[in-house]
């Protein structure tokens, strides 16, 4: 039997595979399109909108083109065979009293013995005109059931007929008020077959348990979950599916959040070696040589790593702040505190530069006195064989306390004498499984992550929910600021030839200018590069200037700026990924040591790249590249001494989403205002929806940048869960719930987006 779970234990019903309900083909064909398998699958794939059937519509004056409802009778019934194709149209006529209309079918003569004369129903469809006549091809309807006058005796006919009109329009009413869930669908799989699937699956779902405590759902006014899955596919009016969607977002946050704290409790529960600070050690040396003070942001930082350090669990804390804001100097700090107990600590960088960079002003910071003792190691894939045995030699031994690498330093032949701590530079740009393989090169070694990219709060509490977050907003003293300016080619060209000269000046004052393009060369953009690649195909893309137009690139732009009088002697360098890494750290190193004028690069210069003599910067198709992306790629200059100064160049109309992105840049350097804003001007499910697992994005009804407030207080909901219950013995639904979670990846897939 197929129904209500005869039987069968509460909530087994999701479990049940959708072939044995919707049958064999349709199943088959919902796990190809969405990666729907269970009903649980199913019934968690939510209508995307609902449309209404709308109001009533008078058969008068009906608008072409539009969806109508129309309560009618039907006149009459005509069938006739086509006269150039084979087949049969069947024509109905039907009236309101107001006015006549058509209905169309083809092949469907059947509908014949259904659209009797007389009878009477609703009709939906799309109003169109055909040699004057206006008709609905293929309309929806439903017919009413017929009143018997005879089953109400003491009544005469008439008041039976005003009766029974009476009832339709009830009816009527009704079926025109019912929303239509308009579901996400595929040209295989339209919304009215997933309709149609859904509705077997929900009947066939048997008793359904509520994971979500009574008590909970009473205060959040949240409907039961077997309420909230019935009205959110099958509502009778507007107001059913909003509460029920209302509720089902609601769980949906509560659900992460519950998950995200757990995993952070239990992380937290784990073991690992404490890595107190010593006085006298190698930190109060350190300090007692620094340059500079350091600021109240980064001492608090500093403070909550140096005590979270010293603690027998790991550590999990991300670190943010501006480019140039000295994270690395606190993640330095921290390597320090952990080699002080013998241990040592891995720096893991995305590009070879960046490692190259962190590798070399780690030593210098250290200084000749420190770096002996700390014997700092590069780690690259690229590097000779015999400097990477020595190397890897070197890391194996413990000799090495602090390993700056990229990807290189996850290798099997990678092993540590002692891993205490692992920091991952520029996060975003690596997935969880590549933290965790380094992860288990040690005993539960803390973690610090660092991000440049300013998270917006709610993103923070969703992506990062189970990490600890640090955030340094101050700048050190002293530095110059950034000037930027949009520079729109096309309304200005007087402006972009100036920005060309104002570069030689900035060269002719012993300064140095960066020069941005999106791509490499003609046809070829920045590989591997997924931000550039997003950037590319944005929102932007159809903004700026046709997809005829080619973009900028590296090598072209070379060429052009070669060419120019004007730069005679000015000594032009392209950089980009598809050069070798000895190529690029040469070009890299001559830049840094002020022998390039001008760096003409695509965005691997991006993050982290610290040359304080650049003062200048100018960005070609600026609006290629996102809000967060331009802010990175704008700290570069303004570094020194020098303040900084920022040309966007973008060929973007005025009033397009690309100009409002890089108006943005231009009206603030306040990185978190800008997070915010980028969060707005993002389509939905960019931020968090592009991680997608199965074909499904990782989120449902939760979009960030919309309901911050309910992921906050969802967060408070499920810690206050958690401290009364922490292992949930009141909720045993919840806690499957988080086993399930667990073992989906679903929390891993968000960090990654
Ligand atoms: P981030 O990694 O956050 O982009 P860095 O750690 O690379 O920033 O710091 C940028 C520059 O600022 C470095 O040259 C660093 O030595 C310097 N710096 C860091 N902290 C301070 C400070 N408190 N005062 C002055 N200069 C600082
Ligand atoms: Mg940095």
């Amino acid at each position: 039997m197929n129904g209500a779970g005869h039987g069968t234990r509460p909530n087994e019903g999701f479990e049940r595979n959708l072939s044995s309900i919707v049958g064999g083909r349709t199943a088959k064909g919902l796990e190809r399109a969405f990666g729907i398998v269970t009903v649980r699958d199913l019934l968690y794939h939510f209508p995307r909108r609902y449309s209404n059937r709308g109001e009533l519509t008078p058969l008068v004056g009906l608008p072409v083109g539009e969806h109508i409802t129309v309560l009618a009778q039907v006149l009459d019934a005509r069938e006739r065979t086509m006269q150039r194709k084979r087949g049969s149209i069947l024509e109905v006529r039907i009236t309101d009293g107001t006015g006549t209309l058509a209905l169309t079918f083809f092949n469907q003569r059947w509908r014949a013995a259904h659209l009797l004369p007389g009878r009477r129903g609703i009709f939906a469809g799309k109003v169109s005109e055909y040699r004057g006549q206006l008709q609905l091809q293929h309309p929806d309807y439903e017919l009413f059931e017929e009143h018997e006058a005879a089953a109400d005796p003491s009544a005469g006919a008439e008041v039976s007929a005003r009766k029974s009109e009476d009832l339709d329009r009830a009816a009527a009413r009704a079926y025109a008020e019912r929303p239509v869930p308009i579901y996400p669908a595929t040209a295989q799989f339209p919304s009215w077959t997933i309709e149609k699937a859904v509705g077997l699956a929900l009947d066939a779902l048997g008793p359904v348990e509520d994971p979500l405590p009574r008590s909970i759902r009473e205060r959040e006014g949240v409907f039961a979950l077997g309420p909230s899955l019935e009205l959110i596919h099958r509502p009778e009016r507007t107001a059913d599916w909003r509460k029920a969607r209302d509720s089902m977002r609601f769980r949906e946050a509560f659900e992460l959040q519950l998950a995200l704290l757990d995993r952070r409790r239990r992380t937290g529960l784990a073991e690992s070696t404490p890595r107190p600070q010593r006085s006298g050690g190698l930190l109060d040396r350190f300090d007692a040589a620094l340059p500079f003070e350091l600021t109240g942001d980064q001492r608090e930082a500093c403070a909550t790593i140096g005590a979270e350090l010293a603690r027998p669990h790991p550590m999990h804390r991300l670190l943010q702040g501006e480019v140039g804001s000295g994270k690395t100097l606190v993640a330095l700090r921290a390597m320090l505190q952990t080699a002080e107990s013998g241990g040592q600590s891995a720096m893991l960088a995305p590009t070879e530069v960046l490692a190259a960079q962190h590798y070399r002003s780690i030593t210098e910071t250290l200084g000749p006195d420190l770096a002996p003792e700390f014997v700092p190691v590069l780690l690259t894939s690229k590097m000779p064989a015999a400097e990477r045995r020595r190397a890897l030699l070197s890391i194996a031994s413990g000799n090495s306390r602090v390993v700056v690498g990229t990807h290189a330093l996850l290798g099997d032949k990678v092993t540590f004498y002692d891993l205490g701590l692992i920091v991952v530079d520029e996060q975003h740009r690596f997935g969880v499984e590549q933290r965790e393989t380094l992860r288990q090169k040690g005993a539960q070694p803390h973690v610090l992550t660092m991000t440049a990219t300013p998270i917006p709060r709610t993103v923070a509490l969703t992506a990062f929910g189970d990490l600890e977050v640090s955030t340094i907003r101050e700048l050190p003293p002293g530095r110059q600021g950034i000037e930027t300016f949009a520079v729109p080619v096309l309304e200005r060209p007087k402006w972009a030839e100036r920005a060309w000269l104002r570069a030689a000046e900035e060269v002719g004052k012993g300064r140095q200018v960066y020069v941005v393009c999106p791509a490499i060369s003609a046809g070829a953009r920045e590989d591997g590069d997924a931000e550039a690649t997003e950037g590319a195909e944005g929102p932007g893309a159809a903004d700026a200037g046709g997809p005829d137009r080619p973009l900028a690139s590296v090598e072209q732009t070379v060429a052009e700026l070669r060419a120019r009088p004007d730069y005679a002697g000015l000594r032009v360098e392209g950089l980009s990924g598809s050069m070798r890494p000895e190529q690029k750290d040469a070009v890299m190193q001559a830049f840094a040591a002020g022998e390039i004028a001008i760096l003409v690069a695509t965005t691997v210069i991006e993050v982290g790249v610290n040359v304080p003599n650049a003062s200048m910067m100018i960005v070609r198709d600026a609006d290629r590249f996102g809000i967060s992306q331009l802010h990175q790629l704008r700290g570069r200059v303004g570094r020194g001494e020098h303040p900084g100064l920022c040309l966007l160049l973008t060929a973007a109309e005025q009033g397009s989403v690309a100009r409002e992105r890089i108006e943005a840049v231009a009206a603030t350097g306040d990185g978190f205002a800008l997070a915010e804003a980028d969060l707005e001007l993002r389509r939905e499910g960019d931020i968090l929806g592009t991680a997608q697992s199965g074909g499904r994005s990782t989120l449902r009804l939760l979009r960030v940048a919309e309901h911050g407030e309910l992921i906050a207080h969802a967060r408070e909901v499920a810690a206050e869960l958690l401290e009364q219950d922490p292992t949930l013995e009141g909720a045993p639904g919840l806690w499957d719930l988080l086993r399930r979670e667990n073992e989906s990846g679903h929390l891993e897939n968000l960090a990654k987006s």
